[in-house]
């Protein structure tokens, strides 16, 4: 996947899109969903200019790898979901179908969560 500057989440962390950021450190930053499918639907973000998870382990480093994934868990204390149970999902690709092509992991919580896919998914 090669990465577009001018995708949505890039333009958020420029700044040129205004976001309200709930977490910001060195390595991530994290903001509500727009289209929130649970009560706690959060989207942690690394810094630099990754397309997907796969692009972000290829590329990042170790440290980078680390304190992305230290911030999602810092991120999901916040929130409180730590103490009720929380789901991370990253999609890649196309299958997956992944719509902004700027790594990110969801945190979804704030409820029980069901199974792993989505009924109409199951159900093909
Ligand atoms: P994905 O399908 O994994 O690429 O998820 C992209 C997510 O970004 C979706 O859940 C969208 O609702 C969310 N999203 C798109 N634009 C924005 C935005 N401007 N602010 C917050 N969330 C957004």
């Amino acid at each position: 996947m090669t990465y577009n500057p001018d995708n949505i989440f890039a333009r958020i962390l420029r700044k040129e899109i205004p976001s309200t950021f709930i977490y910001d450190d060195e390595y991530a930053v994290a903001f509500a969903d727009i289209a929130p499918a649970a009560p706690v639907h959060v989207l942690v973000l690394p810094k630099g200019e990754y397309a997907s998870f796969d692009d972000f382990v290829q590329k990042a480093d170790a440290a980078t790898v680390a304190g992305f994934f230290s911030a999602v868990q810092r991120v999901a204390v916040q929130l409180g979901v730590d103490q009720t149970g929380y789901r991370l999902i990253a999609n890649h690709g196309v299958d997956a179908s992944q719509t902004v092509p700027h790594f990110h992991m969801h945190i979804l919580g704030g409820m029980p969560l069901g199974g792993l896919l989505a009924d109409d998914v199951l159900a093909r």
